[in-house]
């Protein structure tokens, strides 16, 4: 596949190639340029772009993949009216299946699964995986390893309750039994459960320092739920390679420090402050609400004292509906990320919290042909990556998966 008269925005965060041309070969880029031996070239499998922007397919690295689609509304079916028969439980992997479809559809060509019921995101990896359905490259960390604490009444089957040491390897060990990609911890209690203070670190440090060292003697990596300040200490200092949220880390800059010179990478999750602070203020007690409009104000703070830092930042949406993921990107941008920069987090920081780069999220000889092409400007308007009748490419390993310039390849395993 040759893909003709491209601006080419690579990810890695350097300005633009103009009027430039990717080679793909065997699902992997081969060449990068604006060589005029490509321009103009008519082959089979050649497609002239028509100067419009190519990028690295996006990644969001903070999602939960599930059927339940409460913070979602009007993407799943309209609930069961009173004397409709009860709607099957199977229904909802037609549900995550749309999701998948739907966030390929939007750019997203990576997402990383950060919790979820039942065990639903492993499930549809392997759809994904085995070319059941289309979706973007999934990665799963099973179930998420916590202490014992309110949140696990609430949140059921994504959580595995531990306590102790041992008992924290063992949850490492089930998850991975299990099917996960990496671990996923929470350092701190949630903003979205009443009964937790999201300030005190919930783990103590033998613990989490047990699961980081479970999870990195097997190989794989952590990330960490963090809020309050003691929990990211906690977690900066153990070695996880995610913080995920870290809203308090503006409070103590020697901790970016730390992050930067380790290469902990920071997922913001602006989207999901957004959501309890102003989306779903219904939904929520009144302390709750009260209580993210501060984390709203201090995830900002956090990531320009983050960028500033030079600590690498990743995209993680935290919300809904699927195929919205974009919006975190533009609200980083909004935040203070100059637009380059915020690409570079959507697409290479992301591939980097995944573990997955450099071989995933640059548009650079090598990679892995994961690309959208992009009708418009993202420099001038960021949003036009928001809206999905804008993405007029998707190609996945390369293959065109979807977008209207067509035809869209059948789902291939990725
Ligand atoms: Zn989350």
């Amino acid at each position: 596949m040759l893909l003709n008269n491209a601006r080419v925005i690579d990810g890695t965060g350097r300005p633009p190639l103009e009027r430039a041309s990717v080679l793909v070969e065997d699902g992997r880029i081969v060449e990068v340029g604006s060589g005029v031996e490509f321009v103009g070239s008519t082959g089979e499998g050649t497609i002239d772009v028509q100067g419009r922007t190519l990028m690295p397919g996006l990644i969001d690295a903070h999602a939960h993949l599930s059927s339940d689609v409460f913070r979602s509304p009007g993407f799943g079916p309209p609930p069961a009216l009173h004397g409709e028969l009860p709607r099957p439980r199977e229904l909802g992997y037609f549900i995550l299946a749309k999701t998948a479809r739907v966030m390929l559809a939007a750019g997203i060509t990576t997402v990383r699964d950060v919790g979820s019921y039942d065990d639903e995101a492993i499930a549809l990896r392997e759809a994904v995986r085995l070319g059941i359905v289309e979706g973007p490259r999934i990665l799963s960390c099973g179930r998420i390893i916590s202490a014992t604490a309110p949140g696990g009444a609430i949140f059921g089957t994504m959580y595995r309750e531990s306590d102790g040491p041992d008992d924290m390897r063992k949850a490492v060990r089930e998850q991975l039994r299990r099917g996960a990609d990496y671990v996923k911890l929470m350092a701190t209690g949630a903003r979205s459960v009443l009964a937790e203070d999201p300030e005190p670190a919930q783990m103590t440090a033998p613990e989490l320092a047990a699961i980081v060292d479970e999870a990195h003697r097997l190989g794989v990596r952590v990330a960490a739920h963090v809020e309050g300040l003691e929990g990211a200490r906690l977690a900066v200092l153990e070695g996880v390679d995610t913080i995920e949220h870290g809203l308090s880390l503006h409070r103590e800059p020697a901790l970016l420090a730390a992050m930067a010179e380790r290469g902990i990478v920071l997922v913001p999750t602006l989207s999901t402050f957004h959501d309890l602070a102003e989306r779903f203020t219904d939904d929520f007690p009144p302390a709750l609400v009260e209580q993210a409009r501060r984390q709203l104000e201090e995830a900002y703070a956090t990531l320009v004292a983050a960028r500033d830092a030079g600590v690498t930042i990743a995209m993680g949406h935290d919300s809904g509906p699927p195929g919205d993921n974009a919006i975190e990107l533009a609200r980083m941008v909004d935040g203070g990320l100059p637009v380059l920069e915020g690409i570079r987090a959507a697409t290479s920081g992301s591939a980097t919290a995944l573990g997955l780069s450099p071989s995933v999220g640059t548009v650079t000889p090598g990679a892995v042909a994961d690309l959208i092409v992009v009708d418009g400007d993202p420099l001038v308007d960021v949003r036009v990556l928001c809206a999905p009748e804008r993405i007029w490419m998707v190609v996945q390993g390369g293959n065109v998966v979807a977008g209207r310039a067509g035809p869209v390849s059948e789902p291939a395993p990725v």
